[in-house]
């Protein structure tokens, strides 16, 4: 194995203490404690995992975090209701809706009820248009950790080719825009894209965000490239029970590239990093005070 093993998990503790030293100084400074405030509806037990560990991260670095776990009959009505009145909580700086939502809902038509400026997901359209536009925005979580990482790694991406696999709303579409942003070249593939790994071998920034184990192969990468694995996937092991792995094939593409990013421990941890970034941001811009470095796009 030759790649530099990117590590996520100390990357996030580092955003978190930024995070933390950042909100200390909100509270000590100007009387202010920023708040996110997550809603939950139904029981699916992922989201219920990922709702708990917001929660207590979001308290970890001195945040307030106020849950609001719904029925799975919640109406639209009602669910809407209660986005207006977090909209117009002034001690609510970020919302989060968990998604997905049960199926009677319309995600786009909740999705876009959230106060842009409150959106800590950055899903909502006017934080879509801004981000495509080079403007100011609320960045989605998972690609901001990605151009975190690979900024950290490679100080400036500038002339650099980068192709992103997979073109969904919240982790290629956003991650292809960060790029263009720093001055990569971008290509964004998807499923009817024709002879994948020979646009994977020129790309100097390989971002997978697929949703198939393991799919890109070491003889697909070109030596020296930098690979960031989002996906994540539970597989069953030979001898029982179950793994995560991406949707890189760590072995065979770690001894070709230059950097990789394992799963667990590289893209994972930072998703929830970015968002108590993306909320402290928040609070600032809502308050008028300057943002803390290094912790948006
Ligand atoms: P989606 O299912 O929404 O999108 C997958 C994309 O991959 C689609 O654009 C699809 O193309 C494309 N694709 C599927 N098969 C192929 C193929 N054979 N060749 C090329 N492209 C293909 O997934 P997400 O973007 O939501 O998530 C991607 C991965 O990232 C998943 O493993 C998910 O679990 C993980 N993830 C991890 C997060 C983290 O915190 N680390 C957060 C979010 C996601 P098409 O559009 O043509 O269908």
């Amino acid at each position: 194995m030759s790649a530099l093993i990117i590590n996520g998990k100390a990357f996030a503790a580092s955003v978190r203490e930024k995070v933390a030293e950042h909100v200390a100084r909100l509270k000590n400074e100007h009387g202010i404690t920023p708040g996110l405030a997550v809603v939950l509806v139904g029981e699916d037990p992922a989201s219920q995992v990922y709702v708990r560990s917001k929660g207590k991260q979001t308290v970890e670095v001195g945040m307030n975090s106020y849950a609001h776990k719904l029925d799975a009959s919640t109406s639209e009505d009602a669910l809407l209701g209660l986005i207006e009145k977090l909209n117009n909580d002034p001690v609510v700086h970020g919302i989060l809706v968990q998604l997905p939502l049960p199926k009677h809902l319309d995600e786009d038509l909740v999705i876009n009820s959230i106060d842009p400026a409150k959106d800590v997901d950055g899903f909502h359209i006017s934080n879509v248009g801004l981000l495509g536009t080079g403007q100011k925005s609320m960045v989605p979580c998972t690609p901001l950790g990605s151009l975190m990482l690979l900024r950290d790694h490679h100080r400036s991406l500038s002339g650099m080719d980068a192709v992103v696999i997979g073109r969904s709303n919240i982790v290629g579409k956003p991650m292809a825009q960060l790029l263009l942003g720093d001055s990569c070249t971008v290509t964004i593939t998807h499923s009817r894209t024709k002879d994948l790994p020979d646009l994977v071998r020129r790309a100097d920034i390989v971002i997978a965000a697929v949703g198939r184990p393991e799919m890109v192969l070491g003889d697909w990468i070109k030596p020296g490239a930098t690979v960031i694995d989002v996906g994540i996937n539970r597989i069953d092991k030979p001898e029982g029970g179950t793994r995560l792995v991406g949707d890189v094939d760590f072995e065979s593409c770690a001894a070709v590239a230059g950097a990789i990013t394992p799963v667990p421990g590289g893209v994972g941890p930072m998703t929830i990093a970015c968002l108590l970034a993306n909320t402290v941001t928040a609070c600032c811009r809502a308050n008028g005070l300057e943002e803390p470095d290094g912790l948006s796009a």
